[in-house]
């Protein structure tokens, strides 16, 4: 009994540790997809607002957008595409930073070529001064369209103290002046040929003014004719350096016409007139080109700070709601939390912002490169649990059906220690626990009930004469004859020996002395044959009624005190308790 208890409080105990376990599991795999989730989400955005910088890094990023629309991606599908995004990366700084080199060396000779000519102190100081600045910007665009305006301003000045001097000194000639020397212009020229481009040689060679033109009236309307080959010998050097300027900008596309008609009027020679206006065109050529990186940029990091609130509020609400989540989620939390943290410094403290769009990049590099550890981490222990899943299943199984084998076999040990083997009826032990239970309810319902004591009259004889089998034979006839004899509700045991219980519930004693006459008599006329002799077998019964005053074995002494009575009245009788006598 006790065996079968503790079988099923251990089956018990394992089901609910199993439900508990499937339950905490279905939390945190759900958990785990939102965060997987959003943190796609997140790559989905912030990709989004790089897009735009370079059309190889533009189609890596459109490519990973798809895959994670289309779903979670596999890690190693999201280890390649990453691999690509990073050399498109890499690849674009490293175009950045040539054109960024080119286009400073171009301003820089710009410069130079100011500095050649004739100029006030002042003017040559702060050429000096902008060649300088230009030199020490080596890794940056943003102060491009700056120093380009400075340029223009000071170009402006320059070119005018040159018409100045022009007009205070109209004897010298207006190359010389251009080229701060009275002599031999022509070799001066070449000479500043060997620091311009090669493609201004042939510039170098148209004719010089005559002196003639020195006399001229410098009224612009005449000086634009006549000083045009003058100045059409450094027009080449400032047209290729303006055009080359312009080539090497990445124009956004609203603004190419305007570059294309720059061109245009470059590729067509300059004139004095023209080249200031031109080179404020190419000015706010170059301010809208940079000026829609920066643009894009600042967008780029409103997004990206959006996001990063955003990812900083998710990692808040679930380390909240995920207190019991251990090991590699919170590594997870804590990776993700520094790496933004650190891109929140250094989008606060940016001077520079392509190194910050490099850093950042990076970051969330390592924030994916983090997620996909987690990944990997929760995969382990999702498979894990999973297999704990089963293995306690399948112990659950085998407890079940150690359960039912042990239920089945108490059964059978039950039934066998209940029964008698001879007879194959409820043995003593079985009556007396039945008695007991009939008893009681006896005593709650107060329904007529009865017991009976039955006795195989000189059984000893049968022994003596036929022999012990031929007894047990006899014994095992008259049970079978007792268990037909008596009705569903009746209970019938071997007590011991030849002797048997009846114990009849809901029965008078009115009814029960028929039911045992009629049984005595049937017995009476079995016909045993022992040695081809009929042998006539007759039991004699003691009934006692259920009563008052009487305890269960008091009752039972009525009815055997009753079957003593049917002995010593001559057997094979039926006699019923006298309460009052017999007590
Ligand atoms: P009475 O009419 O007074 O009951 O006489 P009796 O001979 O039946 O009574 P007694 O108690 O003197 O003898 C009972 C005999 O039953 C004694 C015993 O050997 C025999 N007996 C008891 N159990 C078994 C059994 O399982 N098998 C066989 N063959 N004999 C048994
Ligand atoms: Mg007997
Ligand atoms: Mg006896």
């Amino acid at each position: 009994m006790s065996g079968s208890k503790t079988a099923s409080s251990d089956l018990k105990r394992w089901k609910d540790k199993c439900f508990a376990q499937a339950e905490e599991l279905e939390q945190q795999e759900k958990s785990f997809e939102d965060h997987v989730d959003l943190l796609q989400r997140l790559l989905v955005r912030v990709s989004l607002a790089a897009d735009g910088l370079n059309e190889d890094l533009d189609n890596e990023l459109s490519s990973l957008r798809d895959q994670l629309r289309k779903g979670s991606p596999s890690k190693t599908e999201l280890a390649s595409r990453l691999g690509k995004v990073e050399t498109a990366v890499l690849a674009l700084d490293e175009q950045k930073s040539e054109r960024t080199e080119k286009l400073l060396d171009a301003l820089e000779s710009l410069v130079e070529q100011l500095l050649e000519l004739e100029l006030e102190r002042k003017q040559k100081k702060q050429l000096k001064q902008l060649s300088r600045e230009i030199k020490g910007k080596k890794n940056g665009l943003r102060d491009y369209p700056n120093l380009l305006m400075q340029y223009a301003h000071l170009q402006e000045g320059a070119l005018k103290h040159q018409f100045d001097m022009m007009g205070q000194d109209n004897k010298s000639g207006i190359l010389q002046r251009f080229f701060g020397s009275k002599h031999a212009p022509n070799s001066d020229l070449a000479g500043d040929s060997e620091t311009l481009s090669s493609q201004t040689s042939e510039d170098t060679n148209v004719s010089l003014p005559d002196s003639d033109a020195t006399n001229l009236d410098i009224a612009p309307d005449s000086v634009e004719g006549e000083f045009m080959p003058g100045f059409s010998a450094i027009s080449g050097h400032v047209s290729s350096a303006l055009s080359n300027l312009i080539t090497q900008l990445s124009i956004p596309p609203t603004a190419e016409p305007t570059a294309e008609k720059i061109q245009s009027t470059i590729s067509g020679g300059l004139n004095w007139y023209e080249l200031g206006p031109t080179i404020d065109d190419v000015a706010n050529l170059v301010i809208s080109a940079v000026g829609k990186g920066q643009k894009d940029f600042e967008l780029f990091l409103q997004n990206l700070d959006v996001r990063l609130a955003k990812l900083q509020e998710y990692l808040a609400e679930s380390q909240a709601q995920q207190l019991d989540w251990r090991g590699s989620s919170s590594d997870l939390d804590r990776q993700v939390r520094d790496q933004v943290n650190s891109i929140s410094q250094e989008v606060l403290e940016a001077n520079d912002i392509d190194h910050l769009k490099v850093s950042v990049t990076s970051h969330i590099e390592t924030i994916i490169a983090s997620m996909d550890d987690f990944v990997a981490t929760e995969d382990t222990r999702i498979e894990e649990m999973n297999k704990q899943m089963e293995a306690m299943q399948n112990r659950l199984v085998t407890m079940e059906t150690e359960a039912g084998e042990i239920r089945a076999r108490l059964k059978v040990e039950r039934a066998k220690a209940l029964t008698d083997v001879l007879t194959s009826l409820a043995n003593r032990e079985a009556y007396e626990e039945r008695f007991l239970m009939e008893f009681e309810r006896w005593k709650r319902y107060r329904q007529p009930a009865a017991i009976v004591v039955a006795d195989i009259d000189l059984f000893k004889r049968v022994n003596d004469d036929y022999g012990h089998l031929a007894g047990d034979k006899v014994i095992q006839i008259i049970a079978k004859e007792l268990s037909n004899r008596i009705r569903k509700t009746d209970f019938v045991a071997r007590y011991g020996g030849e002797e048997f219980v009846i114990i009849m519930p809901e029965t008078t004693l009115e009814d029960a002395i028929p039911v045992m006459e009629k049984t005595r008599e049937m017995i009476s006329r079995l016909p045993f044959h022992f040695r081809d002799e009929r042998v006539q077998i007759t039991m004699s019964f003691g009934i006692a009624p259920f009563q008052d005053k009487y305890t269960s074995d008091g009752i039972f002494e009525l009815a055997d005190k009753a079957l003593y009575k049917a002995k010593e009245n001559g057997r094979n009788r039926v006699e019923i308790s006298e309460p009052n006598k017999d007590a």
